[in-house]
């Protein structure tokens, strides 16, 4: 019989590039075609509507009945316009992907006819029975019902015939369940505490807004080697599996030239994504064989995590179509590198600045120094926290792998501006004088160097780096909800700058004049943040030691990293921005445990299950291959010639047995350890059991299997190999 690996194998060869059909010649055309955006709007509404919706948008104010009641008809016109059948609430509830339940537009007469129906009751609110997500106990089982509420700050789209109305997730007592609410409630928080920072600078300032530009890191594998990898297609991940004798040890692959059959996947991705407003721009290969990247331009925060967790599920949905699978596992493959998600991120204002942007004038320049230390400063405080943000199963094995940043958080700033901030943090007085537009600026700001927008020499190993004109969190997983380690930055930095606002007015209340007000705080926050910068290489084991000197965090696991979530310091900060309360917070760490404990869980059964069940019989069944081989060399050769030719297959033999013996043996003492681990009932101990006594039998068990792959006939193995499933026939 053929084994399953190379029928794959046979498919996979066979595989030519699909053709890519694009809607018209320019991406313009067809730009933000499937959604409800501004302009789709303003021609199905009415001017009260329009404005009423426009309203809400800018500053968080209800829409009223009566108007949503229009905009769920004009939304309905446009929707049924568009080829949709039925709708759905579309929401972040916190398992980390999203949600929707699909109903028909269409509802039966008394006459027996049908009619499309959609309301503005069905548009603001609905009531899912949703007692099967998780919620860490704020719902009780028998309280099952949880709302879903309109957010009409992020359009409504239309993907598979179904119109999709972004919506926040909260439970019957209010409380959130899903990632959107905190993220909302993050950016009104941080608009009205970085405004009236930015009001002591420009006074026609009214608005300011976090923005993110995402990167997203992945893998291709064709479908038929994925579907012949029982872990792939449980877990997204291999747990077996020996290095290729080549991978990424050339650096050929980052940003070389794209396989056909991946450009094509890219091509339509592009183009799917361009239809629902997605503004992709970038894709390349990257480091790893069949790793490849693509990132948007930068949009306003809200909106850009809705387009990721979008874009997610379009790179399942158009992966398929090409017969491929799409891979957003922090650690698909052990050995070479993994995928993350950079998370860029800046603050804008209302009147177009860009508060992370240099600047050419003293004004702009003593803003964006403040603006920094203020960062800096918010994330030395937290930076247990900010570590928390982004911790998961999946990312414990990739943050401190040499690959990726450490699970250490330090801040680099490039040598011009750290330069520019040493020299601030020793100069004895600062000189007020008298600015553009009558404000006061500090006279030996010291100039940032105009180099440095265009500076490339960046350090591509620290987790929070400043890039130019935005911060790069670096360390957020792929497969993670952005939502998460943007609410939490956000929330930091809204405090911050409310530290700051009353820092510079408790100056001014005592008679100091504005802008040396202003210099005596950022002075203060750079000598208390130092700490927190590092230039140097941070994946090097002297970071390590020289973190641990500063008082930095190193947490590396996610249960260790988790109890930065619930710790005082946290719920205060939570509590006081009005992100979370405590409760919230105690549920979301129950529901990441539980999610780190089951993962482990199904890890470890399924790396028994494959152990067991088909790598040593296969092992075994090659083993007798060798005995039997053995018998008949002493049948067939005279003594002298049997102790030499048998020598070898006699040590195989032996060595066969050896890993066989040690990986039954480790499966088994797992097991054991998994059933310990199973009785204990408090999450915290569960997870910490899991990780220290469970967890470490994976790799055990694993080189003893990956040294069976390299010995065992190749036409045995059952399993598809590292190097046919990392690069694309
Ligand atoms: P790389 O890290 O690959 O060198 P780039 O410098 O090309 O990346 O930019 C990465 C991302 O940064 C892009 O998605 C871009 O839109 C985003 N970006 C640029 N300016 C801002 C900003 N002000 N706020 C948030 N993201 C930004
Ligand atoms: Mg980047």
């Amino acid at each position: 019989m053929t084994s399953i690996r190379f029928i794959a194998l046979e498919k996979a060869m066979d595989r030519q590039p699909k053709e890519v059909h694009y809607p018209s010649a320019k991406a313009s055309d067809y730009f933000g075609s499937m959604t409800f955006n501004q302009s789709t709007m303003k021609e199905y509404l009415t001017e009260e509507a329009f404005n009423a919706v426009k309203q809400a948008i800018e500053t968080g104010y209800r829409v009223e009945r009566k108007v949503t009641d229009q905009v769920a008809s004009a939304i309905k016109a446009w929707a049924l316009g568009k080829g949709a059948t039925h709708y759905t609430h579309w929401f972040h509830p916190l398992t980390g992907a999203t949600a929707e339940k699909h109903d028909a537009f269409i509802s039966p007469t008394p006459q027996g006819q049908a009619l499309e129906n959609f309301s503005g009751k069905e548009l603001i609110q609905q009531e899912p029975d949703a007692s099967s997500f998780p919620s860490g106990g704020i719902r009780s089982t028998f309280e099952a019902r949880g709302y879903t509420a309109w957010d009409p700050t992020s359009p409504a789209f239309i993907i598979d015939k179904t119109l999709c109305i972004p919506t926040i997730f909260i439970s019957y007592t209010g409380e959130s369940l899903d990632y959107k609410t905190p993220l909302l409630k993050s950016v009104s928080a941080l608009d009205a505490a970085a405004t009236e920072v930015v009001r002591l600078f420009n006074e026609d300032v009214t608005k300011v807004y976090p923005t993110l530009g995402w990167e997203q890191e992945y893998f291709l594998v064709d479908e038929a080697l994925y579907n012949a990898r029982p872990d792939m297609v449980l877990m997204g991940k291999t747990v077996f599996g020996h290095a290729s004798a080549k991978d990424q040890q050339l650096s050929d692959h980052y940003f070389g030239a794209i396989h056909p059959r991946a450009l094509a996947f890219m091509q339509e991705l592009e183009i799917e994504s361009h239809k629902l407003g997605i503004p992709v721009k970038t894709r390349h290969n990257e480091v790893a064989p069949s790793q490849f990247e693509c990132a948007p331009v930068f949009e306003e925060v809200n909106v850009a995590v809705d387009h990721n967790q979008l874009l997610m599920h379009l790179l399942e949905n158009v992966a398929r179509k090409h017969n491929l699978r799409v891979l957003l596992h922090e650690k698909p493959y052990t050995g070479i590198n993994g995928s993350g998600k950079h998370n860029n991120w800046s603050m804008a204002t209302n009147t177009g600045i860009n508060l992370l942007s240099p600047g050419k004038t003293s004004e702009d320049n003593f803003r964006f120094i403040s603006m920094l230390s203020i960062i800096v400063k918010g994330i030395r405080d937290y930076e247990g926290l900010l570590r928390a943000s982004v911790a998961s199963e999946g990312n414990d094995l990739r943050l401190g792998a040499h690959e990726a940043p450490p699970a250490i958080i330090s801040i680099f700033l490039g040598k011009e501006i750290a330069d520019t901030l040493d020299e601030i943090e020793k100069m004895p007085e600062p000189k007020a004088i008298s600015g553009r537009n009558g404000n006061n600026v500090i006279a030996n700001i010291p100039k940032i160097p105009e180099i440095l927008l265009d500076n490339t020499d960046r350090n591509r190993t620290s987790p929070f780096a400043f890039t130019g004109n935005k911060f790069e969190f670096r360390a957020v997983g792929s497969s993670a909800n952005t939502a998460k380690p943007m609410f939490v930055l956000n929330t930091i930095v809204t405090e911050q700058m409310k530290q700051f606002k009353s820092e510079v007015d408790g100056l001014i209340s005592k008679g100091m004049k504005k802008a040396d007000a202003i210099f005596n705080v950022v002075q203060n926050y750079i000598k208390a943040s130092k700490d927190i910068r590092f230039e140097g290489n941070s994946y090097s084991d002297e970071w390590v030691a020289e973190a641990a000197k500063r008082g930095l965090s190193n947490n590396r696991s996610t249960p260790e990293a988790l109890l930065a979530f619930i710790s005082d310091k946290t719920v205060n900060l939570f509590e006081k921005n009005e992100v979370l309360n405590k409760t919230e917070l105690l549920a979301r760490y129950e529901i990441k445990l539980e999610k780190y404990i089951k993962k482990i869980q199904i890890e470890g059964r399924m790396l028994g299950d494959l152990a067991i069940n088909h790598i040593l019989p296969t092992a075994i069944h090659y083993q007798n291959r060798l005995i039997e081989n053995v018998r008949g060399l002493k049948e067939v050769l005279d003594a002298e010639s049997y102790k030499k030719a048998a020598a070898n297959q006699l040590s195989a033999i032996k060595e066969i047995s050896e890993h066989t013996s040690v990986i039954q043996n480790e499966v088994e003492a797992m097991i054991e350890a998994r059933k310990v681990a199973n009785k204990i009932e408090s999450y915290p101990e569960q997870a910490k059991a899991y990780h220290d006594s469970v967890l470490p039998y994976f790799e055990k068990i694993r080189r003893h299997v990956d040294k069976l792959e390299l010995m065992v006939d190749d036409e045995l193995w059952p399993l598809p190999k590292f190097r046919e499933l990392l690069f694309l026939k």
